[in-house]
């Protein structure tokens, strides 16, 4: 462990989430506790169904728990209203999923830049432009791919549109990286590079990281491993790797 002190970034509190279908009720989270400090990487497990995506998708925004508080940086986000939560999160957190969603008509590197360019007016992207693409390539250099900016998806192997999806994840310097089961769709190998990519940005730029995987050598590679069973954590702590 290290010296430093536990500076929480993401700090959830009891987390509890319904699905309603009709007059089903699908209780999916039940009193989840789990806090992410600053520069961590941690692995969120557990089997299909047992609502990682869930859990993922309310620290991320995307959604609000029945019950419970998240708190971002100290921040109560979890109440925010959904043009406050869209903020945070254009800001503040990055996401990452299974199937990449980059958008096919667009290179790498315009997929990269695609965030900032939906974000700013056409002359606010227009006078930072040399700036944005500078940090797009850089960061495409960064994830391995220096060498495909101009190729679209169709022309990518599955780890390459990974690798794409997260340099596009990072174009707006989030504070937070969530990325839901990255190497889900990939080959054991091209998993593992892809885990390698997410450690390096971990170790080398403090990204702190929440990675969902339903794969155990995976969810090794993070410092810790929250393990979801029932609804509830089950296993908080584990030894750093
Ligand atoms: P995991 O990512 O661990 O596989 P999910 O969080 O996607 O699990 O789903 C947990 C449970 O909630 C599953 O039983 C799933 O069918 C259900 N569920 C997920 N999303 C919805 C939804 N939007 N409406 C109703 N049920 C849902
Ligand atoms: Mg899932």
């Amino acid at each position: 462990m290290s010296t430093k002190p536990f500076q929480p970034l993401v700090v959830a509190t009891n987390i509890e989430k319904t699905y309603r279908k009709g007059p089903v009720a699908v209780p999916v989270l039940k009193g989840v506790d789990m806090s992410v400090a600053k520069g961590e990487l941690v692995s969120i497990i557990g089997q299909s169904g047992s609502g990682k995506s869930t859990l993922l998708h309310l620290l991320g925004t995307l959604d609000r728990p029945d019950a419970g508080e998240i708190h971002f940086e100290g921040n109560r986000i979890d109440n925010l209203a959904a043009a406050g939560r869209d903020v945070l999160r254009n800001r503040y957190i990055g996401l990452i999923f299974q199937f990449y969603h980059l958008l096919p008509e667009l290179t790498a590197i315009e997929n990269v830049l695609a965030p900032v360019m939906i974000r700013h007016s056409v002359l606010g992207y227009w006078a930072k432009r040399r700036e944005y693409r500078e940090r797009a390539k850089e960061l495409l250099d960064t994830v391995g791919l220096g060498h495909r900016l101009n190729h679209k998806p169709r022309e990518l192997s599955g780890g390459e549109m990974q690798r794409t999806a997260i340099a596009r994840a990072l174009i707006a310097d989030p504070k937070l990286l969530l990325a839901d089961e990255p190497t889900g769709n990939l080959d054991r190998e091209t998993g593992e590079g892809i885990l390698e990519v997410l450690r390096r940005l971990n170790t080398e730029r403090g990204l702190s990281i929440i990675m969902v995987t339903h794969d155990p050598a995976i969810a090794a590679g993070a410092d810790r491993t929250v393990n979801l069973v029932g609804g509830r954590v089950h296993t908080a702590n584990q030894a750093a790797a």
